[in-house]
């Protein structure tokens, strides 16, 4: 009797055991529930590239993370904040990684300076973290709207002149891959995943905790100068380039004529603040500022009166600010956030130093003789990036950031397509390059030309992601195993013009 009720009792016990590991096994591999069509289409900033995802989650812890790439077994695409503009955030029926709110401080170490974030946080949130502890992020963009891991993974770079793109304030990171596991990636473990997924444009895995080095947040003081474009090199090697104190630097090179420009730098100083506020605001009302912009990028007469007479009137005046406070620029004072059937845009292109003037003449002729609106040509120094597998600063380069606005039709977005496939080519001409986050109508050539050790990084991602399950516009258009995939895509693409042509 005393056997059969031990029998009795094993079975019930290992029933439980078996029913409860198969709950657990089911909730983690069961497959994502359909969702409503219009979460189903991802789109950028611009608007120009809606794609159609199969799911779209938004996860908030790694393991959910995990969970949704073992789930499914097609591609898998991921957004950061989604200010690329050409569909790098996005694949035709993906899984689709929602990053925006996987965004908490997971450490803040005031006396290393450092901080370990999840990877969608964005500047913005981690400003607001560590401005109290008189910390600074290392290096970043102009704004502070973009995420952590959407910078990580074009290499992202600004006006701050010390070290280079993004790359060299990174300490380590954790990767999720294709088979859903967790890798740690620094310069001395899993280098490739490293030196990969910096500037690997999603196309490894899923950044998730990243350690960025901090720097002190000091009061800089702002000094500017105006010169015909042919004086800068000497300006900038003679004042600019040995000058450690020089925080920031930019120059605003002005159309329509682009003859002259404006060089603008922040040196760290002892002087008292002229403006005390730590971070600047984000809600303030700039119902104005798009309208403003558009009109500008439009008539040529209104540029005029902006270089030749607003600039020199609002640079005249002194500035003293923490660095924090001139680094938390909003995109939404730019002007962007305006829906209707134009859109500003942005382009980059980068050459060596010493190529400066040359290239300052071939933009120049591009723009005039293809009537670009061209609002804003901002020019920025990258010291060299040694690291990165995709890097685009192989040697000390000057970037020149081109916001334009452009209309939606098909017909505009060709046009820009054909000078911007100029503008290119003359980088690559000049010993230069082009940046990928914005619209890709690069050739495969170019794209070579640019990135020679493409190669390399293609090497990483089938080893990182044998079954090529992390894509996206970018690499459908680049990634050699993607080529009957893209040709598929073009088709569905025209066939899907004609039909607006028939309506
Ligand atoms: C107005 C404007 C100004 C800009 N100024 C600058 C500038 O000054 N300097 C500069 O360098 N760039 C600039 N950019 C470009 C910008 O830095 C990039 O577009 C950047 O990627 C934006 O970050 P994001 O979070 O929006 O990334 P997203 O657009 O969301 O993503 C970019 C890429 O990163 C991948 N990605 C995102 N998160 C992850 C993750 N967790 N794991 C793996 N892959 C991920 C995506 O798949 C995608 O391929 C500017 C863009 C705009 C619109």
């Amino acid at each position: 009797m005393g056997k059969i009720i031990f029998l009795l009792k094993l079975v019930l016990v290992l029933g439980v055991i078996v029913a409860l590991s198969g709950w657990l096994f089911y909730d983690a591999y069961k497959p994502v529930p359909p969702q409503p069509a219009e979460q189903l289409v991802v789109n950028d900033i611009t608007g120009l590239n809606p794609v159609t995802v199969a799911y779209n989650i938004k996860p908030t812890t790694q393991q959910q993370i995990s969970d949704a790439i073992m789930a499914t077994d097609g591609p898998i695409s991921v957004g950061g904040a989604r200010y690329s503009m050409g569909g790098q955030i996005a694949y035709p029926q993906s899984l689709h990684l929602d990053m925006r709110d996987y965004d908490e401080v997971i450490a803040l170490d005031t006396e290393n300076k450092t901080i370990t974030v999840q990877s969608g946080m964005t500047w913005r949130q981690i400003q607001e973290v560590i401005d109290p502890h008189d910390l600074s992020i290392k290096i970043m963009q102009d704004f502070n709207n973009f995420s952590v891991g959407g910078s990580l993974s074009v290499n992202a770079h600004g006006r701050i002149m010390a070290d280079g793109p993004i790359i060299k304030s990174v300490r380590s990171f954790k990767i999720i891959l294709a088979d859903g596991l967790l890798y740690e990636a620094s310069r001395t473990q899993n280098p490739a995943l490293f030196y990969g997924a910096i500037g690997g444009y999603g196309g490894l895995g899923v950044i998730s905790e990243v350690t960025l080095d901090l720097v002190e947040n000091v009061p800089i003081e702002r000094s500017t100068k105006a010169m015909p474009f042919n004086h800068y090199l000497d300006y900038f090697f003679d004042n600019i380039l040995h000058d450690d104190s020089v925080v920031l630097h930019n120059a605003f090179l002005y159309p329509p004529s682009y003859e002259t420009l404006r060089a603008n730098n922040w040196r760290e100083t002892d002087q008292a603040l002229t403006n005390t506020q730590r971070l600047r605001a984000t809600d303030k009302n700039n119902w104005w500022k798009p309208g403003l912009t558009d009109l500008i990028s439009r008539f040529d007469f209104l540029k005029r009166i902006r270089s030749n007479l607003i600039d020199p009137m609002v640079h005249s005046e002194p500035l003293v600010v923490m660095r924090n406070y001139e680094t938390s620029y909003d995109l939404h004072e730019y002007g962007f956030a305006k829906p209707s059937d134009s859109t500003l845009a942005m382009r980059e292109y980068s050459v060596p130093l010493q190529n400066f003037e040359v290239f300052v003449l071939k933009l120049r002729d591009i723009f005039l003789r293809n009537d670009v609106d061209v609002l804003n040509v901002s020019i920025r120094y990258t010291p060299k990036d040694n690291e990165s597998l995709l890097a685009w600063a192989r040697e000390d380069m000057f970037s020149f950031m081109v916001s334009y606005r452009q209309n939606k039709d098909p017909e505009s977005v060709s046009r820009v397509a054909a000078w911007s496939n100029r503008l290119n080519q003359a980088a690559i001409d000049s010993g230069g390059n082009y940046y990928m986050p914005f619209q890709i109508q690069d050739s495969l050539d170019q794209f070579y030309e640019a990135y020679p050790n493409a190669g390399y990084f293609f090497q990483a991602k089938r080893w990182a992601d044998p079954g090529n399950r992390f894509n996206n516009l970018l690499w459908l258009a680049f990634y050699p195993e993607n080529q009957a995939a893209k040709a598929a895509w073009a088709e569905s693409q025209s066939e899907s013009k004609k039909g607006d042509k028939n309506q």
